[in-house]
């Protein structure tokens, strides 16, 4: 299953990750999905449970953030979701280039620390 793959790698990621990240503990991982990447996050977050079920991540919850596609407009740098056709809303140009909606990747972290009260989200700028 092609859902339970992903949630493999998350979880990989997350075990690496993890090592950043001594005597922290890691309460939710965000994964950014491309509504091109061809996932479904329904069984992605299946999936996911059942990966990590009877191990040290169970407490650790997904959270799937959709992202719809996007175009670019070279003339004027506008970015916009495509309806219909792929003109530039902003400026009317029709040279617009493919700018996202496929993607499949770390988002962020949220990590605890020993320290009480004291938490972070980690962003990972990763492809
Ligand atoms: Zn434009």
């Amino acid at each position: 299953m092609h859902e339970m793959s992903i949630a493999c790698s998350v979880l990989e990621a997350l075990e690496q990750e993890a090592r950043r990240f001594p005597g922290g503990r890691i309460l939710r991982v965000g994964l950014r999905v491309g509504e091109l990447a061809g996932v479904d996050p329904e069984s992605l977050e299946f999936c996911w449970e059942a990966a990590v079920r009877g191990t040290r991540w169970e407490p650790v919850s997904l959270e799937i953030e959709r992202c719809a596609r996007r175009q670019r407009c070279q003339s004027c740098g506008h970015e916009f979701p495509p309806a219909g056709d792929y003109a530039c809303p902003a400026c009317g140009s029709a040279t617009t280039v493919f700018a996202g909606g496929d993607e499949l990747e770390l988002a962020h972290l949220e990590v605890e620390q020993d320290e009480p009260d004291w938490a972070r989200t980690q962003s990972l700028e990763r492809k």
